[in-house]
């Protein structure tokens, strides 16, 4: 037979103790002399007595690390012994307790029935044990109960191992999984959880600390510092943690109290291809250590168990730390750190049927690209971080923030904390600052309920985007609200800018003409072209609608040339006629002035269709001249000096300050036709249209009125002093083949002509 020998103890391993049952003080005391100073493996033995069954199996139950019964078959009965071998393979289950049973009267208990029947090891005769006997069989029995319990304690381990590799694979957040890992090696090594799971974290100044136990719990989440004291950490620790994650090896000497300890480098494992796929470049692989204290020295089976544990569950932390880092780069915004537009729709499929509940707020800074400009990219960007977080302050404890564009927020949250996110005062801003330089940003808000919408979170995000938009158009500061059939407004917007832009190209719009006279003489001073659309589908589009249209897409400038040009054709045929004296107005748009090259611009169109610049006139409303002051005021000048006349229509509507108007070089005042029901109503002096007869007079302006429908409008306004009418009663806005016709018909032109 060949004996593989056990080793010997390992540091950890526990002494096994022997336990002494015999009813005879004289036997105990001669076993006790025998044994004194016995050693196994060079450690002490500790002996234990029982006189009877009962005191021996209370010892049993006390000292679970018993590892050798000399037993005394016949004590107070004549089968004792044997009852208490049935008690330790029966119910207290101890099977890796070696037995050898002892007697005094063989004849009692038969050996080999004995042997046989029970689970013993060995059977002597009391008189055949002499002291170098016993030495030699507690050393047999006492290396086959250690080999034993290796065996059971391997089993054991590898039970563990299996449970905590299963566990960590279900486990799916770092911190959980650092926690669990450090339990998991405290349960490997029959000890209290203690030690601590650090990673180093891309472009941050030292490890920190996911998963703590132990003297080290209040680590957690913490990040340690080179050179610093911790509680749970020494500056010598610290420096080996960060060499296990990859800085050069540490300087620092351990301390005294720093004892034995087993530190791992937890490795990456093969990357999965499925969660690298496309973002190689992008996804960095992060290092883990772990660092666990030991009572004394580890042992190499100590070694390769942790070693396998922290390898499987090494795999599991990269994969959840690569999810993660997708993650962020998926579903975060790198410059203020908030969830960007997928974030967002992410969190908006997850609500489920609550979204119902919540409203969404989108937050646009008005003339951010002029910011941009102005300060440069990165001051800009600082700027962003810096309303990002005030944003982020500012929501309520369950409103999510997100930047969804570039310079676009979405706030998202139960109805009732959204109300407070309507912010107070749009047209006051919000003040922030970078530390260096400080900007009061406007925002414009659009804001949906949710129970409102039903389409997919995407088309949410689509329609609050159109809201915005609109809302924009209005100015700074704007706050609207989405109202149902929005959509289908929007929809046909587009169908209809579509079609303007078909219009456009085939020159489908045309204009008419609504005549203007002068008040005190009635004769004629000229027409008014307005524009005309209608569509292929033969539907009149009201100006006011397709104007808005063109304006929002673009095409304004387009429909302004097209107007003139024929507006151009009508004063040559005027002019054919002998009414070249007669002006034709011909309306701008606000957005038009923004052109530095307007005004040469109109002189080269009217230059190339020979119209002299005195027979245009130029309608400008007065919210034109005042949003944009300068560069207005700029382009009326320049056309003016060019020789045309300047209008300002609908005053009255508008936002004026009467005391601004004197800035502005202008010759006609046109008179919103909102204001004439006023005349006949009250006091002539107390009438708009009086005051903006007499302002007009005082700031050496004409005067014309809009919409005169009646006559006793017009003897009132010529009473009043105002120069010139336009309106039904003077006669409706006309193509441009019927002039002639009504020319002759006014008496504007001979009947033969
Ligand atoms: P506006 O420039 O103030 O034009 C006068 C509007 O009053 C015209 O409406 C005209 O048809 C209407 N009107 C004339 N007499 C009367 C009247 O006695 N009673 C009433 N109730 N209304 C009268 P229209 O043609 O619908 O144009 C509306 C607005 O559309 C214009 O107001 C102007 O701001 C804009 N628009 C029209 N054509 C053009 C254009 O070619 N370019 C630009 N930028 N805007 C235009
Ligand atoms: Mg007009
Ligand atoms: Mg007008």
């Amino acid at each position: 037979m060949i004996l593989s020998p056990t080793p010997a103890f390992t540091g950890n391993e526990p002494v096994p103790r022997i336990l002494a049952v015999d009813d005879d003080p004289v036997f105990r005391r001669s076993i006790a002399f025998a044994l004194d100073g016995y050693r196994f493996q060079g450690r002490e033995v500790e002996l234990l007595q029982a006189g009877s069954v009962a005191e021996a199996r209370a010892q049993l139950e006390r000292h679970p690390d018993i590892g050798v019964i000399l037993l005394d078959v016949v004590m107070e009965q004549d089968d004792a012994g044997l009852q208490l071998v049935r008690q330790v393979r029966g119910d207290l289950d101890r099977q890796d307790v070696r037995i050898i049973l002892l007697t005094g009267q063989p004849g009692l208990a038969p050996m080999h029935d004995v042997m046989r029947d029970l689970d013993v090891d060995e059977y002597w005769h009391k008189t055949e044990l002499g002291s170098e006997r016993l030495e030699a069989l507690l050393n047999a029995n006492l290396r086959s109960h250690q080999s034993i319990m290796r065996e059971q304690q391997g089993r054991r381990r590898f039970e563990r191992l299996l449970q905590a590799v299963d566990r960590a694979n279900r486990i799916q957040d770092l911190t959980g999984l650092a926690r669990q890992l450090l339990d998991d090696v405290a349960a490997l090594l029959e000890a209290e959880p203690a030690g601590l799971v650090a990673m180093w974290p891309p472009h941050t100044t030292g490890p920190l600390v996911i998963g703590a136990a132990g003297a080290q719990t209040e680590l957690q989440g913490m990040t340690l510092v080179s050179g610093a004291r911790l509680a749970g950490a020494t500056p010598h620790l610290t420096a080996r943690i960060e060499h296990a994650l990859g800085a050069p090896a540490p300087t620092t000497t351990p301390e005294e109290d720093e004892g034995p300890e087993l530190l791992l480098a937890l490795h990456p494992g093969p990357t999965p291809r499925s969660v690298l796929r496309g973002q190689a470049d992008t996804a960095q692989q992060t290092l883990f250590a772990l660092w666990v204290p030991r009572p004394c020295e580890p042992d190499a089976t100590e070694r390769e168990l942790v070693r396998l544990l922290a390898a499987n569950v090494g795999a599991q932390m990269h994969r959840l730390d690569l999810i993660a880092q997708l993650d962020r780069i998926a579903y975060q915004d790198e410059l203020t750190g908030l969830p960007n537009r997928n974030g967002l729709l992410r969190r908006m499929h997850a609500a489920g049927e609550r979204l119902s509940t919540m409203v969404l707020q989108f937050e646009d800074v008005d003339q951010f690209s002029n910011l941009n400009l102005m300060l440069g990219f990165e001051t800009a960007n600082r700027l962003l971080q810096a309303l990002a977080e005030r944003l982020r302050e500012e929501a309520g404890p369950d409103v999510m923030v997100a930047r969804v564009d570039n310079d676009t927020f979405a706030l998202l949250g139960p109805a009732d904390q959204m109300v407070a996110q309507m912010y107070r005062d749009r047209t006051e801003g919000i003040t922030v600052s970078d530390g260096h330089f400080s900007a009061v940003l406007h925002l414009t808000g659009a804001q949906v309920d949710l129970s409102l919408v039903t389409g997919p979170p995407e088309e949410t995000l689509a329609t609050a985007r159109y809201l915005l938009n609109d809302a924009k158009r209005h100015g700074w500061g704007q706050q609207v609200c989405y109202r149902p059939g929005m959509e289908t407004q929007a929809r046909d917007n587009y169908r209809l800018g579509q079609a303007l832009h078909e219009a456009l190209r085939a020159g489908e719009i045309r204009i008419a003409l609504q005549p203007q006279v002068w008040l005190q003489d009635g004769s004629l001073k000229g027409f008014e072209a307005l524009a005309r659309w209608t569509d292929r589908r033969g539907r009149e589009i009201p100006p006011l609608t397709f104007i808005a249209l063109a304006e929002a897409s673009g095409h304004i400038s387009a429909l302004f040339n097209q107007v003139l040009e024929q507006s151009c054709q009508a004063w040559r045929l005027l002019d054919s006629l002998g009414l070249g004296h007669l002006r034709i107005a011909v309306n701008l748009s606000a957005l038009q002035l923004a052109d530095p090259a307007l005004a040469q611009d109109i002189a080269a169109r009217c230059s190339s269709a020979g119209v002299p610049p005195e027979a245009i006139e130029l309608e400008v409303t007065e919210s034109a001249v005042m949003v944009d002051a300068d560069g207005a005021t700029l382009q009326l000048d320049r056309l003016r000096q060019l020789g045309f006349e300047i209008a300002l229509d609908d005053f009255g509507t508008g936002f004026s300050s009467l005391a601004r108007l004197r800035g502005f070089d202008l010759d006609w005042i046109k008179i919103d036709r909102a204001f004439l029901g006023e005349i006949g109503q009250r006091p002539d002096e107390e009438t708009l249209p009086g005051m903006i007869v007499s302002l007009s007079r005082q700031l050496g302006l004409k005067s014309l009125a809009e919409g005169v429908e009646t006559d006793a409008q017009r003897r009132w306004l010529t009473r009043s002093g105002c120069q010139a009418a336009q309106g039904m009663l003077i006669g409706r806005p006309m193509p441009m083949c019927d002039l002639p016709s009504w020319l002759r018909k006014q008496g504007h032109l001979p009947a033969t002509q």
